[in-house]
């Protein structure tokens, strides 16, 4: 049957476009938590072969993996270790097919690397928002298919609320042809907003018209030392109330996040001296450099004044603003480089983030002595990275083997309690089946099953991701 299969895919794609043997960099994912074995990788260059390939898989009942850019963090992109699933790599799917300046908006293909997006952007003097630290190496379909965050979402809301329009083949291999550039359409369900963060379970995303947005005149950088998280949260209040629409990023690292950077990544130069937590924020001002300069030092004196914060250092250039993301971003690959940890990427609401953390952090240092929570995120929008590390001297793969499912258990328990979600930017995949399918309203668990059945009878969309 395989055989048979492959050879239809070879006709149809060519040596280009089917994979075969060495196909590592395919089937293991960015963590190295779900190596799997793929029966072949199939790299269409053109929607029409993404159609070509979907109904021939539809036809020999084979189970397919849509696959961007393979930095997704839940176990989504990668196949299982049966042999029997074809990863769909949109990689040769990279095309910037037009932008309109008047209408702010820019359509590319499903495989075009966010930061070619970003670049095809400002080279018009535009600007695409989206950002984030795998921006090098991710996809706009893998950013549109997980829903993807960042850190400008404060300003200008995730993938989803940046999206105007999507091109998408479906389980059977039929184009769905929606990539409308308009900003108001109600006619009908919004099937748009079915494939967003949908992760590949109904239906392979192959363009998108996406929003554009004026440039900045100015963007400003500033670190600043909080001693505590209830602190934090009262600068982000004071931010907002100063620079309203102007806060365009909030991000909070705690000390032993910047321990672990100084420890596994100590060439990268790290300003302020240790503070409980350190913030990052970024004011974008529409009017002049003086004005937005004025502005944030009168922020961060009043903070200052306030005791909200202890220490604070303005970027001087665009290089030293750089440098101060750069630090925030390394985060995650400090993490990679120290092994694996138990990962949670939650949300709750701002005004509960204070109490989770002091209630977290007591009730896992009670739990087992030394353990480290590495805890950094995007405060602004009430997204944490609260991830939990074996102590000193105990290995990493035995510490999740013994301990994930009850941290699991008592970080998923609070986050529920206090009405946050269990994901809030990376998606659910093979890492969170098991919770949300215990954790969701039920009801809203049936209205998805209905909808897979409805868009992918056969189960062959990333089979056993999500549901
Ligand atoms: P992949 O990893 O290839 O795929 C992700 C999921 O989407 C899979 O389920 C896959 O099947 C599906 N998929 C991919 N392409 C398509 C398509 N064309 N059609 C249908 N389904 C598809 N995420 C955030 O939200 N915010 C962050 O700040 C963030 N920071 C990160 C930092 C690092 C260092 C890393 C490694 C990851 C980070 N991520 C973050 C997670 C990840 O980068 C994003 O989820 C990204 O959007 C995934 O894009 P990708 O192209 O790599 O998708
Ligand atoms: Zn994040």
């Amino acid at each position: 049957m395989s055989t048979a299969l492959l050879n239809e895919l070879h006709a149809v794609l060519g040596d280009a476009g089917l994979l075969r043997g060495e196909l590592a960099a395919y089937e293991t994912d960015w963590r190295r938590r779900y190596p799997g074995r793929a029966l072949a990788v199939a790299r269409p260059a053109s929607t029409e072969q993404v159609a070509a390939v979907l109904q021939r898989c539809a036809a020999h009942g084979v189970g397919v993996v849509p696959q961007g850019g393979n930095t997704g963090l839940v176990g989504g992109s990668t196949p299982d270790d049966s042999g029997r699933q074809l990863v769909l790599s949109l990689t040769r799917m990279k095309r910037v097919r037009a932008l309109d300046a008047a209408n702010l908006s820019l359509t590319a293909e499903a495989g075009c690397v966010l930061a070619e997006v970003q670049a095809a952007a400002s080279a018009s003097g535009l600007l695409f928002p989206l950002s984030l630290a795998a921006e090098g190496s991710c996809t706009l379909g893998g950013n549109l298919a997980t829903n993807a965050g960042g850190t400008q979402v404060l300003r200008y809301g995730n993938a989803r609320e940046l999206c105007l329009g999507l091109e998408v083949v479906t389980a059977s291999g039929e184009i769905w042809q929606g990539l409308s550039g308009l900003r108001k359409d109600n006619t009908g369900y919004d099937l748009r907003d079915l494939f967003i963060g949908s992760e590949g379970t109904l239906g392979v995303i192959t363009a998108a018209t996406m929003k554009l947005f004026p440039q900045p005149r100015e963007r400003l950088t500033a670190l600043a030392a909080c001693a505590s998280m209830e602190a934090a949260v009262a600068l982000l209040g004071l931010a907002r109330e100063r620079a309203g629409d102007g806060l365009t990023g909030f991000e909070v690292m705690n000390r032993a996040s910047l321990a672990l950077v100084a420890q596994q990544l100590p060439q990268l130069a790290q300003p302020l001296p240790a503070a409980e937590w350190t913030v990052l924020l970024e004011l974008s001002d529409a009017e002049s450099a003086e004005h937005a300069r004025g502005l944030f030092e009168g922020l961060l004196e009043t903070a200052l004044e306030r005791g909200l914060v202890d220490d604070a250092v303005v970027a001087q250039n665009g290089a030293q603003a750089k440098s101060f993301w750069h630090l925030r971003e390394s985060i995650p690959l400090a993490q990679a480089q120290a092994g694996l940890n138990i990962k949670h990427d939650i949300s709750l609401p701002v005004s509960a983030i204070p109490g989770f953390v002091a209630e977290m952090d007591a009730a896992l240092a009670r739990y087992m002595h030394g353990i480290q929570v590495i805890d950094f995120g995007h405060l602004g929008d009430g997204n944490l990275h609260y991830n939990v590390q074996a102590p000193a001297g105990v290995a990493p793969a035995d510490f999740l083997a013994t301990h994930e499912a009850a941290i699991n258990e008592q970080v998923y328990d609070a986050v529920q309690r206090l009405g946050g979600s269990i994901s809030a930017e990376h998606g659910i995949g093979r890492l969170k089946r098991e919770e949300l399918a215990q954790r969701k309203d039920p009801t809203a668990l049936t209205l998805m099953r209905a909808i897979k059945r409805a868009l992918d009878p056969l189960n062959l969309l990333n089979p056993g991701r999500v549901l």
